[in-house]
């Protein structure tokens, strides 16, 4: 991914794509300092920009980060990367990380630098193509509790329970795997959050131990504002036998349809497909 022409915003200038690189000492790297975001832009302008900037700062305080750039400033630099790298449909990729300044464990006066890459990324299969649904095997790793980490910060050390897991699933060839919490219940996919539709309602997790997603957020003001009830609960694995219809949220997922969970098998149905098809067009129409 890193022979190739374009622009990356690194630390407040626009480099050329292949010299964006950084020291192996590191200390994102080493220790996990690192935050990032996952962005879209829909016909020229990025969905939700603000929210997920200033998530963006927030992960990174959470893990004791000063952030040397405001949201606006983060705004601008997203727009400057757009317009560089001429994007239209392209998924964005903000990331701030400690750097090489200080090499042990505390490193309370490094730098943090902060880069933002974006390719282009059109949507691929229509939406009955996606209606098909994916398949999701249950991971073996848990997300963790609270205490045990600060679980609300898109932080690049929490992917590495994500990225076993997907592997996982793959190997064993599904899609994606749908990770239980610490108690054993329900908490999301790898990179997106999870939807169950019981008896006509919409159930989905608290988000207590996982990414309250922007996606998951929108989606749910989209259903109430169509009269749906949405419940959020703790649910157990055992419910998905009383489930019929079962999708994820994510910027990069949208609303997928899920026709399969280990044991258990769904048709994505009437919700699952009002909500795909709302969600495609809030992105293409708003800011
Ligand atoms: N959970 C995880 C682990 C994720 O990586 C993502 C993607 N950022 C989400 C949920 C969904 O978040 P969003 O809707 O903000 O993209």
């Amino acid at each position: 991914f890193d022979d190739r022409d374009g622009f990356i915003w690194y630390d407040g200038e626009l480099i050329s794509w292949r010299d964006a690189k950084l020291h192996i000492l590191s200390h994102g790297l080493h220790y996990g300092s690192s935050v990032f975001e996952g962005e879209r832009a829909y016909n020229g302008r990025i969905f939700k920009m603000r929210e997920h900037h200033e998530r963006l700062i927030r992960s990174g305080e959470l893990l004791g980060f000063t952030n040397p750039y405001s949201v606006s400033e983060i705004d601008q630099a997203c727009k400057d990367v757009m317009e560089a790298n001429n994007i239209v449909d392209g998924y964005f990729r903000p990331v701030a990380w400690r750097g090489s300044e200080m090499m042990a464990v505390s490193a309370q006066q490094s730098k943090i630098h902060m880069a933002i890459a974006a390719w282009d990324w059109p949507s691929y299969f229509s939406p009955e193509a996606r209606l098909e649904g994916i398949r999701l095997d249950f991971a073996k790793w848990r997300r963790p509790d609270p205490a045990t980490a600060p679980v609300n910060s898109k932080a690049a050390g929490l992917y590495m329970i994500a990225t076993l897991s997907k592997h996982a699933a793959e190997e064993n060839g599904y899609n994606d795997a749908l990770m239980l919490d610490y108690r054993g219940q329900i908490a999301e996919a790898t990179g997106a959050n999870v939807f169950l539709i019981q008896g006509g309602k919409i159930h989905t997790p608290t988000p207590d131990c996982f990414l309250d997603g922007i996606t998951r957020r929108t989606v749910i003001a989209l259903a109430k504002g169509k009269g749906y009830e949405v419940i959020e609960r703790a649910i157990m694995p055992e419910e998905l036998a009383q489930t019929q219809e079962v999708f994820l949220t994510g910027t990069a997922v949208e609303v997928t349809p899920v026709r399969e969970i280990g044991e258990y098998k769904f048709i994505p149905g009437k919700i699952t497909k009002d909500l795909l098809l709302a969600y495609d067009e809030l992105v293409r129409k708003s800011i």
